[in-house]
């Protein structure tokens, strides 16, 4: 177990633009909310990739020694085709267009999502709220900033007055913009007559015959906008001030610059004390969306459904991946990064094979294990550094291969520490699964396998059928079938 006051952790906050000394509001408390899913589809890699940022900074800060109360919301309604409040509902639309109920929509890509962050090994948060589930908060939240003069309703909508806020706040300070170059980048779309400014945001807005997610509030029959959910659900969960609010980079602007302004209205504070966001995973050069379709789905990694992937690849290796690059770089996805990642995972999963198993302890180490496990925390308690903490492994994995091939030695005291160091490092820390030391074993049983096919398209060629049917039969029986279209035959485990 560590001790909090041994490590000096420093967070990069996107509010001041350097990493910081992580201070906490409470003590050994840390709250931490990130925006979770918007569920009108499948979760994609690159949502993934965020959300495995995050389950890794949990993890670090729970193996830490704090107490974490992780909240991440579900977004089932509210969240319009674009930024600018315009366009419709993303689940109204799918239910609309998939004749659902939005509920329906709601749940089958929840249900994925949470089918998805189990299959890859994160951790389910402390509390998962429902935007839906928490309109009366968001119409009191509304009413609150009515009051204090920050907005307004025009036509049963009601838009926060980011002009107004602006002359007491600073409306920008995330995302290092100001209002008069807003002002002057932004177009007045059709659709937004009712703002006095475009750059003003939706609180509520009044629902059209058609639509079909609607609730009555003091304004009218409607829905709340995307932006006041998560000040909702965040201030109900963490409080007026809590430590970290995460999510892509993608959400700066306009969402949490937009939550930001609503929680210094409503309650004095910028929400939290560090803003953190994970930069965006990207294929061929492009944002992984799901709007644009440039994305891959986790299942089609598992069965190489995808045009871009030739193979397949466990879940473990896509993690280890991620995982090579640090959160705030971007990162491209690729067949080739995804090979070269599998290789470096498996050579690791064989070096935790070889030092569980190994006995032939030495008097002294030629490996200075406590040194090493400095140098991985100090990679942790920099921002979270993954891709150098996993440098650090790979110089372990190093060291085992020689104390395997007895190049160098290790005492029974430093194995003990190295070896429970690696496995909290590798699984607890950054939750890669174990069970992927299967995979290896799968691999060996391919290779097996294609040795008995190789020997058995001999004996066919040279004409030695009973042989080649023999061996076929005997696999049969073991629920093994061959295939023998292609020119070279392969099998599938039935
Ligand atoms: P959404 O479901 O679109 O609301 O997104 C869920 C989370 O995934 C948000 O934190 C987004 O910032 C994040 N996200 C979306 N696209 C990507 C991407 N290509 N790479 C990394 N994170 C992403
Ligand atoms: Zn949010």
């Amino acid at each position: 177990m560590q001790s909090i006051a041994s490590h000096n952790l420093k967070i990069y906050n996107s509010l001041s633009g350097k990493k910081e000394e992580f201070k906490t509001v409470a003590n050994d408390h840390v709250g931490m909310y990130v925006c979770g899913p918007t569920v009108y589809s499948y979760v994609h890699l690159g949502n993934l990739r965020t959300f495995t940022s995050f389950d890794v900074i949990y993890r670090y800060l729970t193996h830490l020694g704090f107490k974490v109360r992780y909240v991440r919301n579900i977004t089932d309604v509210g969240h319009l085709e674009n930024d600018e409040d315009m366009g419709e509902d993303r689940i109204s639309k799918k239910a609309r267009i998939e004749n659902l109920e939005p509920m329906e929509v709601v749940q089958k890509y929840t249900y994925d999502f949470h089918e998805t962050i189990r299959k890859f090994n994160l951790l389910p948060p402390s509390i998962e709220p429902t935007a839906t589930g928490h309109i009366i908060d968001q119409i009191d939240l509304i009413k609150k900033i009515i009051d204090k003069g920050i907005a307004y309703e025009v036509n049963g909508s009601v838009y926060f007055d980011v002009h107004k806020y602006n002359n007491s706040y600073n409306y920008g300070v995330l995302s290092n913009r100001n209002l008069e170059d807003l002002v002057h980048n932004t177009r007045s779309l059709d659709g937004q007559d009712d703002k006095k400014n475009p750059q003003d945001f939706a609180l509520w807005k009044k629902a059209d015959e058609k639509h079909i997610m609607k609730w009555d509030s003091p304004w009218s029959k409607g829905f709340p906008g995307w932006h006041i959910e998560c000040t909702a659900m965040s201030n109900k969960y963490l409080g007026d001030l809590f430590d970290i609010h995460g999510g892509g980079i993608d959400l700066k602007f306009p969402h949490h610059e937009c939550e930001i302004a609503q929680s210094n209205v409503c309650f004095g504070t910028n929400a939290a004390k560090y803003w953190v966001h994970a930069n965006m995973l990207t294929l061929n050069g492009s944002k992984m969306s799901k709007s644009t379709n440039n994305n891959i789905l986790p299942d089609e990694i598992f069965s190489s459904g995808s045009s871009l992937l030739s193979k397949t690849f466990s879940e473990s290796s896509v993690k280890f991946f991620m995982l090579q690059a640090h959160y705030r770089s971007i990162l491209d996805l690729s067949e080739e990064a995804l090979k070269a990642s599998e290789k470096g995972y498996n050579k690791i999963m064989d070096a935790i094979s070889i030092l569980e198993k190994f006995k032939d302890f030495s008097e002294d180490t030629d490996f200075d294990v406590i040194e090493w496990r400095k140098n991985c925390y100090e990679a942790m308690d920099d921002d979270f550094n993954t891709p150098i903490l996993i440098a650090n492994i790979f110089e372990a994995a190093k060291f085992i291969n020689k104390i395997n091939q007895s190049k160098a030695g290790i005492s029974k005291e430093d194995w003990e520490v190295l070896n429970n160091s690696l496995n909290s490092f590798i699984f607890d820390i950054m939750g890669l699964q174990k069970q992927n030391l299967l995979n290896n074993e799968n691999s060996k049983i391919d290779d097996v396998m294609e040795v008995i096919l190789r020997l058995r398209d001999e004996a066919r060629k040279n004409k030695d059928y009973i042989l080649g049917d023999k061996i076929r039969d005997m696999l049969k029986n073991k629920g093994i079938s061959i295939n023998d279209s292609d020119k070279d035959s392969s099998f599938i485990i039935d």
